[in-house]
């Protein structure tokens, strides 16, 4: 059950009762429900007693920025709210199921056809969230500088702060930090508009079979980034990759995945500790020793 405090603000935001809701699972972070309004609406609502009050607005503009590219759906956003903090949003009526490779397919093309809108710079006009935590995204012309000090480094300092950033692991660290311009393109690298998140749990199949991607941590920057964190924890589909490489090859980026997958095993890290510091200190000797 939503709390009075909820209900009530949903229904000022929507000037229409709230005649059921039904709790849905599935989040890492926050609560979240299905809420039918009178007028027949169907909406979603997420819900975090303990977010800060830029949390929900961040994962807005996340959504908005990258519906407006028009590459690949996202739920509609309603409304934020802060007093309890809350995101609502288009409710998605999804299929239960693994992915056809119909829908690899146009996720994968999807994806390709975001990495196509680009900006001026890396970063976003705005800071977010990766999970739980902080994400920077000034802006910056220099993609090494931006994934040094912005990904790495903001992630260094976290560790730091929760003990989780031994001498070694430090050094390691710092040692690869001066390496990335041997294995990155600095002046090469287009800026990207990424999801940042992108993992099985962020993709959605709606009833028609299309993918709908939720939960970004959306920014500019590197799109091998996004490639990398799908190779996370086991993989897309393979013609997810072939579609995506069909209509935007990629070119070397084998070389750079598990670089890029530093970045996730270091917010994973941060969050977890476990066996996550150790997939870390192994790839920080890879590419930094
Ligand atoms: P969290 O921020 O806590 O990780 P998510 O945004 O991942 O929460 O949402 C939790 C679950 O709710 C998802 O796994 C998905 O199944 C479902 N969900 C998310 N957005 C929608 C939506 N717009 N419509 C229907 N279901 C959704």
């Amino acid at each position: 059950m939503i709390s009075g405090e909820l209900k009530a603000a949903l229904e000022a935001e929507f000037q229409a009762a709230v005649t059921a809701d039904q709790p849905v699972f599935g989040g890492d972070i926050n609560q979240a429900a299905r809420v039918s309004l009178a007028d027949g609406r169907a909406i979603f609502v997420k819900w975090n007693r303990s977010a800060g009050s830029d949390f929900f607005a961040a994962e807005a503009h996340g959504l908005r920025t990258l519906a407006a590219a028009g590459a690949v759906r996202v739920p509609e956003v309603y409304a934020v709210g802060k007093h309890p903090p809350f995101l609502a949003m288009e409710w998605i009526d999804t299929e239960r199921g693994y992915a056809s490779d119909d829908f690899a397919e146009a996720l994968g093309r999807q994806m390709a056809l975001l990495h196509r809108a680009t900006a001026g710079q890396h970063g976003l006009d705005a800071d977010n969230y990766i999970g739980s935590l902080p994400q920077s995204n000034t802006p910056s012309a220099s993609w090494v500088a931006f994934f040094r000090d912005r990904r790495i480094g903001a992630q260094m300092d976290i560790a730091r702060q929760r003990g989780r950033l031994p001498k070694e692991r430090e050094a390691l660290l710092t040692r690869l930090q001066s390496w990335l311009d041997v294995f990155l393109d600095d002046q090469g690298i287009r800026p990207s508009l990424l999801h940042g998140d992108l993992w099985s749990g962020n993709y959605m199949i709606a009833r028609d079979g299309q993918p709908v991607v939720i939960d970004p941590a959306a920014y500019y920057g590197h799109r091998e980034v996004d490639l990398a964190m799908t190779e996370l924890f086991g993989g897309f589909p393979p013609r997810f990759y072939a579609a995506y490489n069909e209509v935007y090859p990629l070119k070397g980026y084998e070389q750079r995945r598990e670089l890029y997958q530093l970045y996730p095993l270091l917010v994973h890290m941060n969050l977890f500790g476990g066996g996550y510091a150790a997939r870390v200190d192994a790839i920080a000797r890879h590419y930094g020793g």
